[in-house]
């Protein structure tokens, strides 16, 4: 498992591609198009969170090769 980041990595730490956020929850049109466009990645819709209530998904995401950090 990668480790998670608070800050947004300037680059993918696994392949050096771009990353972009990822967005949970119920996508507008405009979020669509945006994930099309490759500048946000769209997460699921509910956040995951631990037992003690933290946010445990990702943060970020690499459009290049997909992996979420
Ligand atoms: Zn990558």
């Amino acid at each position: 498992m990668v480790e998670q980041y608070v800050e947004k990595p300037q680059v993918c730490p696994k392949c050096g591609g771009k990353v972009v956020e990822i967005i949970y929850g119920e996508p507008t049109e405009e979020l669509f198009y945006a994930a099309e466009r490759g500048e946000v990645m769209l997460g699921d819709c509910c956040i995951q969170v631990d037992k003690e209530g933290n946010i445990i998904s990702p943060n970020w995401g690499c459009i290049d090769c997909q992996e979420t950090f």
